[in-house]
């Protein structure tokens, strides 16, 4: 039984809920480019030992490097860079064909150096803060995506640890599929299959096998398998 006047709560928290992050700007932003919006959110790892050795590589204008926001290893959550504004954090790459991911993406760097699994404080706070970005700029599940999607070969972030099912369970990232797929799996359907779920980056076929297995499966190991192809296959 409730005691009467108090409210009862959603389990869900608001999408505009503020977070109130603490401040710390970064030099290092510039102007969206020819007027694009945030369609992407992109996550990284810092892979440095502390959370305040990120905030000072990322805010240092020497390093020509920044994201948005920051989430420590506790769920401390710091913004450098406004979402209006173009940080830096993607770097060359491309999702679903298109390039200059800076203009059209949000970057979340998690405090992590990339060898121990994301606390769960740090991954509450990921979510209240996608949430609230996915609502912001109307980005859908499929707009969520790491470092490494975008980038195979040439970045490995948010790595083997993180918890991309979570997100998928939460609405927060595109489901996979869990189609079984041809038995028989092909070096061209697998590619096909990729770039149609936004790999689209010319890279090799290991290379992008890598990273997609980054993605899905990180424990798989060995040549192409039918396993590699199901979460690439759409809901129908
Ligand atoms: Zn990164």
């Amino acid at each position: 039984m409730r005691v009467a006047g108090t409210r009862a709560r959603s389990a869900v928290p608001s999408a505009t809920d503020p977070l109130n992050p603490i401040w710390h700007p970064s030099p290092n932003f510039g102007e969206r480019r020819d007027g694009l919006t945030p369609s992407l959110i992109v996550i990284h790892y810092t892979a440095m030992d502390s959370a305040q050795a990120a905030l000072d590589r990322l805010c240092d204008p020497k390093a020509e490097v920044s994201a948005h926001y920051l989430i420590g290893n506790d769920g401390t959550l710091w913004q450098m860079v406004r979402e209006e504004e173009r940080a830096w954090h993607a770097g060359a790459g491309e999702w679903h064909g298109q390039t200059d991911i800076n203009s059209r993406s949000i970057g979340i760097e998690l405090d992590n150096t990339g060898k121990h699994p994301f606390p769960e404080p740090q991954m509450h706070r990921l979510e209240q803060l996608l949430r609230q970005i996915m609502h912001r700029w109307a980005i859908l599940p499929n707009g969520v995506i790491g470092h490494s999607d975008m980038a195979p070969g040439r970045k490995f972030d948010p790595g083997p640890r993180f918890d991309w099912l979570r997100l998928e369970r939460n609405l927060l990232a595109a489901p996979r599929g869990y189609a079984a797929g041809p038995l028989t799996a092909s070096k061209g359907q697998f590619r096909s299959l990729a770039r149609a779920a936004g790999f689209s980056a010319d890279v090799d076929d290991d290379t992008l096998l890598h990273a997609v297995r980054l993605r899905y499966r990180p424990w798989g190991r060995g040549p192409l398998q039918q396993a590699d192809l199901a979460p690439l296959i759409p809901h129908s």
